[in-house]
């Protein structure tokens, strides 16, 4: 048995005095993270990147105990805070740090101003002493007392904290716990390499393939249209906020279409083999891809490989990742022939070696599932 930390997504329905209580404490939260956002960008332009205060270019790092004099500060000047939720602000300041270790990782942009006009509004409150909890079929959230819910799951672990989202007009609480049990899966004996794709969303080399979702593709052509709209319209006009509102929306749509899609796929993988091997994606590279809806796609692509690699964690089976510079579309999974002006537009070809017939794919698959099998008896070798 393993223990795992695990979110939980369940709807919520607070009344209209939590409501309004839940949006004063964004605006607090809002107004937080704007301040710490706003003071860096004055110590930079007036104190970093002056070169006559900082002659040696030196970078100060955002660091937690900084954030936190600034809260302080934050509470003692503006009165209104004190009404806050005080672990809210406190994890506020939590992402805020956050945000700019993934930015100096170059895992993201430079962080933005949060809006009020953002149809996704969230705060995280942690849960101290019991704060957070389920008490006669209601969740129990601190300064708002006992909200309702629907969720069929029996969620079992200790939970750490409660992230309150509304978004598009609904409430939801996810809640990140910890000491989650998770029964190891079965054993299957079965082993798979997959190829990640744009004709095919996964190709199993068993030769199993699953296209991508096609219910996207109406959804995607409704915010190209709503896109054009947009642009057409004045920026700031009462049918540019309502455009902007119905994209927001789409987007929204998209977003969870596609994670309960995957959801499912990565737990069917994990499921049904005990060894998955996956190509490595680049994704600063792919993200310069020019045609948007590749890189969309890109992005979700890496969603799904991060879900196969913690589900993999979970129940106990082996993930390899093979290194992206492995040739395994130019290799022919036969013989080792390797088809060196292989391009991007041939789905099918002939080894001129041994004279196999391949499908572009599914041979890719075969070349994942041998090279993470030969990593893995390198790994359980040494
Ligand atoms: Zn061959």
């Amino acid at each position: 048995m393993k223990t795992v930390v695990k979110s939980f997504k369940i709807r919520i329905y607070p009344n209209k005095t939590i409501q309004n209580s839940l949006h004063e404490n964004f605006g607090y939260n809002r107004f937080v993270f704007n301040q710490l956002l706003g003071n860096n960008k004055l110590i930079f332009d007036v104190v970093v990147n002056n070169p006559r205060i900082n002659p040696h270019n030196h970078r100060p790092s955002i660091n937690r105990s900084a954030t936190n004099n600034w809260l302080n500060y934050f509470k003692k000047t503006y009165s209104f805070l004190r009404d806050g939720e005080s672990t809210s602000l406190q994890s506020t300041c939590d992402i805020y740090n956050d945000s700019f270790k993934r930015f100096f990782n170059k895992q993201n942009d430079y962080p933005c101003f949060k809006s009020k006009k953002n149809p996704v509004q969230s705060i995280r409150l942690k849960n101290n002493n019991n704060s957070i909890r389920f008490e006669n079929n209601k969740l129990k959230l601190p300064k708002c007392g006992f909200v309702k819910y629907k969720d069929n799951r029996i969620i079992k672990g200790d939970i750490l904290s409660a992230t309150v989202k509304f978004e598009n007009g609904r409430w939801f609480a996810v809640l990140n716990c910890k000491n989650v049990i998770v029964e190891p899966l079965p054993k299957t004996n079965l082993s798979v390499g997959i190829d990640i794709g744009l004709t095919d969303l996964v190709t199993f080399s068993n030769g199993e393939k699953r296209k991508p979702i096609t219910r996207l593709a109406k959804i995607e052509s409704q915010i190209a249209k709503h896109n054009k709209n947009l642009s057409r319209k004045i920026k700031g006009s009462k049918n540019w906020k309502k455009n902007v509102a119905k994209l927001h929306k789409l987007y929204n749509k998209v977003f969870n279409i596609r994670n309960d899609e995957y959801q499912k796929l990565s737990t069917e993988i994990v499921q049904f083999f005990d060894l998955i091997g996956l190509e490595k994606l680049q994704p600063k590279n792919m993200i310069r891809n020019r045609r948007l809806s590749h890189s969309i796609s890109q992005i979700a692509w890496t969603r799904l490989v991060d879900m196969i690699k913690y589900k993999s964690e979970w129940y106990d089976k082996i993930f390899i990742q093979v290194d992206r510079f492995f040739p395994s579309s130019k290799l022919c999974s036969c013989c080792g022939w390797k088809y060196e002006d292989l391009t991007l537009a041939i789905r099918k070809w002939t080894c001129s070696e041994c004279g196999t017939q391949h499908d572009r794919d599914i041979n890719a698959s075969i070349n994942i599932l041998n090279e993470a099998i030969r990593i893995n008896k390198e790994c359980t070798i040494g």
